[in-house]
């Protein structure tokens, strides 16, 4: 299985990125229950026929699509090792809790965070937003609504986010019983950054019209074009309004340690609490989002609760607490640390920075190329390592769409898509540490080849 897999790696490009699955290989998938068991030889085969084929392709150099990334080697031997130990990390003592705390402390460390901070792995940023989201709601209304319901007070919180922020945050609001309603969607400045002067003037109207402005999400790297919110000035008006500063930088925030980059995040270290992805930038294998709180006692405050099965010792296996379970909704809880904890010791912050300020070049040169292309139009600013393009002509929607869809079935290279206010775009997010100019150079050509093509098929069919 070693042997196979890593001969997958280390062969990706010559593969395609991406392919769907063929209607014998689904079939598979469609079989009752086993009563009894198959050889492990057999099972593997068919994951390697079956499975492996007809993955998204993150892996490959070629992906561009959404902000996804590669994974690496090291993460993956620690996922095994992991496994192995089958650590359940919900608490107790044991050095499982420990490596986590260890990477809590780096985290502190690299944001500038207090010794006191607090932070724990959840599957991923949409559920780190949502937790830090929570506490801030713990903070403006008391501990107490824990036991008495949002509906017990008179008070109705009110958050503020930008246009470009993810639509976590909207999920946050709704899953946290505030209601989408309440949260406020600030326009973006042409730099599609959240635009201060008009969150001032919305947090004014709402303190006149009785609501009660509680929750400031900036965010790090937005999902459409990779911009930074001016992350001081968000604090400044988190401070003077007594809101609670929440970033959302899940992949962004690792730019922290690109050190040409990471001057643009200044502001971060006033957050009150920060959610980002180490399975992105950092290239861990999914999953592992992390949430970091300031005040780790509001962070406990908001989730601990007491069990008689869960109860603490001072020594002895119940031993440790605080645990991870007590700063979020999960009780058993896999190894995530694990896997993190050897990709940073491994590579080392210094190269795992680099890697990030390699893709933020790849995207300039793309950039680049896209200019000097007459076929080609750029349709965002390219801040950090995503570029927004699209192939011009009539139909430019259905053109780029359709452009996608054929890059993405070239095996070539594989963008997404997203709406810009100018129209639908080809979304290049350069994620992963495989991705070179060579796989660049094979988007521009691609687009320009299949954008022809297909700009030939829609004058053809009018
Ligand atoms: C990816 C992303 C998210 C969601 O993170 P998941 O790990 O997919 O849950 C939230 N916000 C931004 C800016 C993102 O890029």
């Amino acid at each position: 299985m070693l042997d196979d897999i890593f001969d997958y790696m280390q062969n990706l490009r010559e593969g395609p990125v991406w392919q769907s699955a063929p209607a014998d290989v689904r079939q598979q998938f469609l079989q009752p229950l086993p009563r009894q068991g198959q050889s492990l030889e057999k099972t593997h085969e068919s994951f390697k026929q079956n499975i492996l084929p007809y993955a998204i392709g993150n892996a490959h150099p070629g992906f561009m699509g959404w902000v996804q990334g590669g994974g690496n080697p090291v993460g993956m031997l620690a996922e095994m090792l992991a496994a192995g130990v089958n650590a359940n990390v919900g608490g107790r003592d044991q050095m499982p809790v420990e490596v986590e705390r260890q990477i809590t402390r780096w985290m502190a460390e690299l944001f500038e965070f207090p010794s006191t901070a607090t932070g724990i792995f959840v599957t991923g940023a949409s559920l780190a937003n949502l937790i830090g989201l929570w506490v801030a709601k713990t903070k403006a209304l008391g501990q107490d609504t824990r036991k008495l319901g949002l509906h017990e007070d008179q008070r109705q919180l009110v958050a503020y986010t930008s246009a470009g922020a993810h639509a976590c945050i909207k999920q946050a609001m709704d899953l946290a019983g505030i209601g989408t309603q309440h949260l406020r969607v600030i326009p973006m400045s042409t730099q599609f950054e959240l635009d201060c002067e008009a969150l001032r003037t919305q947090i004014q109207a709402d303190r006149a019209a009785g609501f009660t402005p509680f929750f400031l999400a900036g965010t790090a790297g937005t999902v459409d074009v990779g911009a930074i919110d001016d992350l001081s000035q968000l604090a400044d008006i988190a401070e003077e309004e007594k809101l609670w500063f929440h970033v959302d930088g899940a992949f962004g925030a690792m730019a922290i340690l690109a050190p040409n980059i990471a001057h643009r995040l200044r502001g971060i270290q006033r957050a009150d609490s920060i959610a980002f992805d180490f399975h992105k930038w950092l290239q861990v294998p999914y999953d592992a989002g992390f949430i970091l709180v300031r005040n780790g006692q509001l962070h406990y405050d908001s989730f601990a609760a007491a069990a008689g099965y869960l109860r603490r010792e001072q020594r002895g296996m119940a031993a440790g607490s605080p645990w991870p379970c007590d700063f979020g909704p999960d009780l058993s809880r896999g190894f995530r640390a694990l896997k993190t904890w050897f990709t940073i010791q491994v590579y080392g912050a210094q190269r795992l920075g680099e890697v990030i300020q390699q893709t933020c070049d790849l995207a300039q040169y793309l950039k680049t190329k896209i200019e000097a292309e007459p076929n080609l139009e750029l349709l965002a600013p390219v801040s950090l390592n995503i570029v927004c393009f699209r192939y011009r002509g009539s139909q430019s929607d259905l053109l780029n769409s359709r452009l996608a869809v054929a890059l993405q079935e070239s095996g070539i290279v594989a963008p997404s898509t997203n709406i810009l206010p100018q129209g639908l775009a080809i979304r290049a997010a350069i994620v992963n540490h495989r991705t070179n100019a060579a796989d660049i150079d094979a988007l521009v050509s691609t687009a320009l080849r299949l954008g022809a093509q297909i700009v030939e098929e829609l004058a053809a069919s009018k």
